[in-house]
């Protein structure tokens, strides 16, 4: 048996991933996907924040630098100022605003403190009203900020002149020892003998903004060259130039308000312990949080300045887009896309699998049916006498059943599964056919496989079989796979057929050996299936033009069949037409009738036609076998035979027995119709004289002569008979007494008038009876006997009637 495919061994079930599975697997991926994309956006925040730490850096050490260089170019500035004093003899308050006027620009003002000895203070003030300061006092500040004369000092260092564009008031005269820091200040210049920082101080006379400053002193030694080489005079200070310089100026001058809105800077000075108040405070709030600050140690004329910059709200608006933020939205919302995906994804191919897992069930089930199905049609293929046979196509393979085997005599081990079990038994005569019925099929011209063939069996006898098979399966270009056939053996179907053939052909033989009969077979519409020799011979017609077609119309005469139709429509109490009215009394029988049939040239033939049934297997009718014989001949010398049997010799008319037959068939008529019937009889007078006067041939010639007068005024419908020797009768139906009497003297006056030749008149005396409905025909005769006896005894050459 061929196998089918064992679905027992696909992996149906291992690939089924459970919902859980699919569950686990998209939670994987999910937290794979976020652990990525906490990477990903912890990496790209580093990268942001290092830009931003960059970006501040670079920013921060901008502002330092520049912070620093304004340091640097106040004490340059100073440093040229006093330059400038070194290098001038005297410098008067003009020059000295000439001066110090384009250096102006971020420093508060600068101011020219001469060094005033307490015993020259007077005089010093003295000066200064000469010069027109009229209001000049070396003084200082009260607790309430006011000025008031200064207390007496050793040494004092008021202020002569200065230039400020910023102070509306320049604080003359008020000296720089009165207060704690001046001290400080005017002490370390005369210790370094150079420039020198102030600590942090309130500018006095600057606005509350700029008042935060320091002071920036540079002590002025007179030139050697100017003031003799003495030491003392060498060593001797003649004042400060004081720069006073204001944070906030230093700091915010020439920046604009967007760069200053960046960065927090505060700037400490770090000898001061007080870390709440810096030196300067930027106007924005540092953001903390960023933890980015930047602080440098700046040196700024012996004093250690500590500046620290931290970003602005507005520099981490500007500097920092939080990417890792669209990182971790876009990372998450792709990790969640992602898993939601791997979860239909492994759902749907667990449908998938599991749909296939049904199928797959589906399936088996359906093969082992299948199988099942298989195994009770080859045991019923068996049991019924089929050999089965199962084509494998591809593989070159054929299954040859037990029934097919055991069919040639052969047992299972003995037929292989090779095409050529069976190719090589086949007849070689039958080789073409069977293997052109074949190809017939496989080409798909047939819808089935069918073929007749001899195979040898194993004994060597030649077995007949029914082959019939069909392709079951075909690849996609038509070409067959598999095929699967049964075989039969036919071989006792094969001998009957033979035996059948040879039998037909008998028949044939024998029928058309029948030439004087015709014998022609039709189905019932009346097509002729077979047509002998006889029947051509008869007919006129080849048994080619007349085979498969119905029987030539014009065999029959129409008038012949329509009455036929009739009378059997009548007999059988049901309309007969067609060609029914041929066999319409078959029955169980046959049925046998004369029929005039007209010959193909025309020629009238009388045949004698006995139909028989043709029944199938199941003795239903399925058509007429008619023999046919010519009976022309005979029917002619019949009809003479008939003619002569009930006609007079002598005269030519009927004769007795026919006046018999008529007077019957006459009176049984009329009897049904009620119409009269009458008789006249006549006998010729004095005969016996007319013989023995002329002799017995006279006597003849009268008869025959008389009979000829009488015979020319009969009607058609009355019968004229000689009853023997010279008596004579009329039947006359339809003819009442009196119409009968006067035919009768019609007659009696014809004979009475004219003579025969040689003879003279001869007359005859005449008798006439009425049939009485009932009475016998031979009442009748009596009857009319009677009356022509009567016609004899009143005198004959008269008519009478029977008087009763
Ligand atoms: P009636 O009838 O007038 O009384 O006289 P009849 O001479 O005719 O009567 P009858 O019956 O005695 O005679 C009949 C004769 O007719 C007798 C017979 O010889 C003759 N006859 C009968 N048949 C034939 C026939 O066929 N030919 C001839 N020539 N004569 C016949
Ligand atoms: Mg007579
Ligand atoms: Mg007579």
């Amino acid at each position: 048996m061929t196998q089918l495919p064992a679905f027992e061994q696909l992996p149906a079930a291992q690939g089924v991933v459970s919902q859980k599975k699919a569950l686990r697997a998209a939670g994987l991926v999910l937290v794979a996907g976020l652990l990525l994309t906490g990477l990903l956006g912890w990496n790209v925040w580093r990268n942001a924040r290092m830009a931003l730490e960059q970006q501040f850096a670079l920013a921060a050490n901008e502002r330092i630098d520049r912070v620093r260089e304004r340091l640097t170019l106040q004490q340059s500035e100073l440093e040229s100022v006093r330059r400038f004093f070194e290098n001038s003899d005297d410098v008067s308050r003009e020059e000295f605003e000439h001066f110090v006027s384009p250096l102006l620009g971020d420093t508060l003002g600068y101011a020219w403190l001469p060094r005033v000895e307490q015993h020259a203070r007077e005089a010093f003030e003295e000066r200064a009203h000469v010069d027109g300061m009229l209001d000049y006092l070396i003084h200082e500040l009260d607790s309430q900020g006011r000025p008031v004369p200064a207390q007496v000092r050793e040494r004092y260092f008021p202020v002569l002149y200065g230039a400020s564009e910023y102070l509306q008031e320049l604080p003359l005269g008020l000296d720089l020892n009165s207060t704690e820091s001046g001290r400080e200040l005017t002490q370390q210049v005369l210790t370094e003998r150079q420039l020198v920082a102030s600590i942090p101080v309130i500018l006095p006379g600057a606005p509350p903004a700029d008042a935060a400053g320091v002071l920036l002193a540079a002590p002025f030694y007179p030139r050697p060259a100017l003031l003799g080489p003495t030491a003392e005079t060498r060593a001797g200070l003649q004042g400060i130039l004081l720069a006073a310089i204001s944070y906030r100026l230093l700091i915010e001058q020439g920046m604009d308000a967007d760069s200053l809105a960046q960065l927090a800077l505060t700037l400490r000075d770090s000898a001061d312990q007080r870390a709440d108040v810096p030196l300067y405070r930027s106007a924005v709030l540092p953001v903390q949080a960023a933890e980015l600050v930047a602080e440098r140690h700046l040196d700024f004329a012996g004093r250690d300045y500590l500046i620290r910059i931290e970003p602005s709200a507005d520099f981490l608006k500007r500097n920092q887009g939080d990417p890792q933020f669209w990182v971790v939205l876009g990372g998450t919302l792709t990790s969640l896309l992602l898993a939601g995906y791997v979860l239909t994804l492994l759902s749907q191919r667990q449908r998938a699998l599991q749909l296939v897992a049904e199928r797959t069930a589906e399936l088996r089930a359906n093969q082992l049916e299948l199988q099942e199905n298989q195994a009770r049609l080859h045991f019923a293929m068996d049991s019924a006498g089929h050999g089965v046979w199962d084509w494998n196509v591809d593989l070159g393979k054929v299954f040859y059943s037990h029934a097919w085997k055991a069919m040639l005599g052969f047992r299972d081990g003995e037929i292989g599964t090779t095409t050529d079990e069976c190719l090589r038994r086949i007849h070689p005569d039958d080789q073409t056919a069977r293997c052109e019925a074949l190809q017939r099929h496989l080409r798909g011209e047939a819808p089935l496989y069918q073929s007749e063939h001899r195979l040898r069996c194993k004994n060597g006898r030649w077995l007949w079989v029914l082959d019939r098979g069909q392709v079951m399966e075909r690849a996609a270009d038509g070409a067959p796979r598999r095929m699967i056939g049964t075989q039969t053996d036919i071989s006792s179907r094969k001998a009957a057929e033979l035996e059948l053939g040879e039998v037909n052909n008998r028949l044939h033989g024998l029928l058309d050996a029948a030439t004087q009969v015709a014998i022609v077979s039709t189905d019932l519409r009346g097509f002729v299936r077979s047509f002998n020799v006889g029947a051509e011979r008869m007919f006129g017609y080849s048994a080619r033009e007349v085979l498969g077609r119905p029987v030539p119309e014009n065999v029959f005469v129409k008038d012949e069949i329509r009455r036929r139709a009739h009378d059997l429509s009548q007999a059988l109490g049901r309309e007969i037409r067609g060609f029914e009215v041929v066999g319409a009394l078959v029955g169980e029988g046959h049925e046998e009738h004369e029929w005039t049939c007209l010959r193909r040239d025309g020629r009238q033939l009388k045949v004698n036609l006995i139909i028989t049934g043709v029944r199938d297997s199941s003795g239903g009718l399925i058509g007429y076998l008619g023999i046919a014989t010519d009976v022309t001949l005979r029917k002619e010398a019949e009809l003479e035979l008939r003619r002569l049997s009930v006609t007079d010799a002598l005269t030519g008319v009927h004769n007795r027995r026919y006046f018999r037959e008529q007077l019957e068939l006459g009176m049984a008529r009329c009897s049904r119709s009620g119409e009269p019937l009458s008789l006249v009889m006549f006998d010729i007078d004095h005969f016996k004289d007319i013989n023995d006067r002329f002799g017995h041939e006279a006597g003849d010639t009268v008869l025959v002569t008389l009979c000829q007068r009488v015979a020319q005024r009969l009607r058609k419908v009355d019968v004229f008979c000689r009853l023997g020797g010279e008596e004579l009768v009329v039947l006359c139906p339809g003819s009442s007494l009196e119409q009968a009497a006067r035919l009768a003297e019609a007659l009696c006056e014809a004979l009475r008038s004219h003579s025969i030749e040689g003879i003279g008149v001869v007359t005859a005396s005449f008798g006439i009876a009425g049939w009485v409905a009932g009475e016998s025909a031979d009442d009748l005769m009596r009857k009319v006997d009677r009356a022509v006896y009567r016609a004899k005894r009143l005198g004959r050459d008269r008519v009478e009637r029977d008087e009763g």
